[in-house]
């Protein structure tokens, strides 16, 4: 199963170098457990000589949107994107965390104003390695497990 090939899709997007075990949280916030979310390729575990071990994501007939991405980058800081049609990559990059992260992440602290008035979440970036994110709104920070628990 390691050296599982996966193949190449004809339209969509493959998230490569995603750390092992992450697969199934970049599903998630791309909304793909739902059965009109496209077709779904994964690859778990597969042999990488950046990350020793990677996970890889391929959704047929899908493109992502900025947001999925910066998603993205919080669960899988390593993962870049391959942009593939016609069978072909036309773009590749590599995901990044923003500089100030808006209104994808829930402020865990519950009397946080963000989390009571219509007021969209709002975190700086304090610490990229590990990664640390401040509140804009009470200063809380949040760190690397409670920001999985929060997207
Ligand atoms: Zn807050």
């Amino acid at each position: 199963m390691s050296e599982l090939k996966v193949e190449v899709i004809p339209d969509g997007t493959v998230i490569d170098h995603i750390p092992v075990g992450k697969w199934l949280k970049v599903v998630e916030i791309l909304g793909l457990t739902n059965p009109n979310g496209g077709t779904l390729l994964i690859a778990s575990n597969v042999p990488s000589k950046k990350l020793g071990r990677k996970d890889i994501v391929k959704v047929e007939g899908r493109y992502l949107s900025e947001e999925e991405v910066n998603k993205i980058a919080l669960v899988a800081p390593s993962a870049t994107v391959n942009i593939v049609k016609d069978y072909k990559i036309v773009e590749k990059f590599k995901v990044a965390i923003p500089d100030e992260i808006v209104g994808i992440l829930k402020c865990p602290n519950p009397n946080c104003v963000s989390n009571h008035e219509y007021t969209k979440p709002r975190f700086r970036v304090e610490s990229r390695e590990p990664l640390k994110l401040r509140c804009h709104y009470c200063e809380r920070t949040i760190e690397w497990d409670e920001i999985l628990g929060n997207l």
